[in-house]
């Protein structure tokens, strides 16, 4: 197919990191099969970074492009797409916001500017009548975004559940297969470069809780912020309740979880990021080392599961430029994709509410009569016991209990009692338990 469109569609790079350089790489080095497949060439016009004289391993970018004037290039009026890769929420809100109203369609990898100020930025694309898309915002590489917008457009969606950060799954998979403390695996992580210097982002889960509201956001047709999304990072989870779980048949993974409820006002939804327990039977549970995957129960297709690199310059770039192929081949028809739909303005459901199942481990005296104060607890709260086990003598005595399916403000409420036990020595871990019955 030859080229029909009767110019080059000019193209700026706001960030040339870790993306970016990736990004501008594949734009040049593949130019010519690009343009086959948009119906016109893409022209690089311009790349904003913060130190426009730095060093960049990109042969045949011209250096006059770089500079560190972002604002201006978005500004300048005659760009037909801004990839934006800077990250950050200032000055990319501001500079993605200048694009749009220029004219330009916008691609973005950036979970945390989305989840902050995505209401506002897809209302600017509708007014602009171009696209605003993202889909490496969300498990690098994955396609996910555009399955849950346009495949499962037909459909229902109840739940999605999702690894969604490779930093935090390759610390719990180190936990698990080497039997690491946290501290051990998070320094293993960041001599291989899996985790930053200040992985607070990651392992406290933010940067999770950002991409459920996203996922949320797309599966149930309603806005969600980050501040939306319940988080629990994974610095609490021990070697010893990894080992635990080991014992029950499950692993410990960190998830962001979305879901839609019956309640009887109607439907609400919820997006909760928290450890958990998944059964070794799940097919999430062999997600391993820093991949993601996100597993989408639906009404009409049942049970989906997209898998893959979650991060990384070449893998999210494939993302970027998958969406901007798309959004460019847009510009050639003069049309623009489906946007944000934000009509069902659900109820949230605190977290308190949502239904989950605990998994406890409880440093317990051994003598008669424990386990008989115990259970009581249990039925005061109307929390039932699943299965209860115990492991050890004397001082070493400890129970583990699997509770069957409550309020999570239940089951946190009989933790709370447990602890002011006699009895009870300690609750050493609690975790969620999900993805099985
Ligand atoms: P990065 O390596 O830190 O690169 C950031 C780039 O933006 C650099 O080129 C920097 O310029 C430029 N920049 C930063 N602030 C700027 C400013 N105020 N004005 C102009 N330029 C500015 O970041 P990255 O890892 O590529 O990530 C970029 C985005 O992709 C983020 O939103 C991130 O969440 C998202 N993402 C990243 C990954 C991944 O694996 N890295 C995966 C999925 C999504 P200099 O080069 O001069 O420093």
């Amino acid at each position: 197919m030859n080229a029909h469109h009767d110019r080059p569609l000019r193209v700026a790079l706001l960030g040339c990191g870790v993306v970016g350089t990736e990004v501008a790489r594949r734009l040049t080095r593949d130019a010519d099969e690009l343009a086959r497949r948009v119906g016109a060439p893409l022209e690089l016009a311009g790349i904003a970074v913060r130190r426009a004289g730095a060093e960049r391993d990109l042969p045949g970018v011209p250096a006059d492009l770089f500079t560190t004037d972002a604002d201006a290039l978005v500004r300048r009026g005659d760009l037909d797409l801004v990839v934006e890769v800077m990250g950050g929420i200032d000055p990319a809100g501001d500079l993605v916001r200048a694009a749009l109203e220029n004219g330009a369609s916008v691609v973005t990898a950036n979970k945390a500017l989305l989840a902050a100020r995505g209401a506002e930025l897809f209302e600017a694309a509708a007014k602009a009548e171009r696209d605003l898309s993202f889909e490496a915002a969300v498990a690098g590489a994955i396609p996910i975004v555009r399955p849950l917008r346009e495949s499962l457009a037909g459909d229902r969606v109840h739940r999605v559940l999702g690894i969604v950060n490779g930093t935090t799954n390759y610390i719990l998979d180190q936990m698990t297969t080497l039997g690491q403390s946290f501290d051990e695996a998070l320094a293993e992580a960041q001599r291989l470069g899996y985790a930053e210097a200040d992985p607070t982002a990651d392992v406290e889960g933010h940067d999770a809780a950002a991409k459920a509201a996203l996922l949320a956001g797309l599966a149930f047709h309603t806005n969600l912020t980050l501040d939306d999304v319940y988080c629990e990072g994974i610095t609490k989870v021990t070697a010893e309740a990894v080992r635990s779980a080991t014992e029950t048949g499950s692993v410990v993974k960190l998830l962001a979880i979305c879901e839609q409820t019956e309640t009887d006002d109607g439907v609400a939804v919820s997006a909760r990021v928290h450890p958990a327990l998944v059964p070794q039977s799940h097919p999430l549970a062999s997600v391993r080392g820093a991949y993601n995957a996100v597993f989408v129960e639906s009404e009409a297709a049942g049970d989906l599961m997209f898998y893959g690199q979650g991060a990384g310059g070449a893998p999210t770039a494939s993302a970027v430029l998958g969406d901007l192929v798309a959004a460019a081949r847009n510009r050639v028809g003069g049309v623009w994709g489906p946007g944000e739909t934000s009509h069902a303005d659900v109820e949230l459901l605190p977290v308190g509410r949502a239904l989950t199942r605990y998994h406890m481990d409880i440093d317990v005296d051994d003598r008669a009569g424990v386990l008989a104060s115990i259970a009581q607890e249990f039925a005061r709260f109307g929390v039932s016991i699943q299965t209860m086990r115990q492991d050890g003598r004397g001082s070493d005595a400890r129970l583990v209990i699997v509770t069957h399916e409550a309020e999570d403000a239940s089951l946190a409420a009989t933790v709370e009692v447990l602890r002011g036990l006699d009895v009870v020595r300690d609750v050493t871990s609690v975790l969620r338990v999900e993805g099985g019955s």
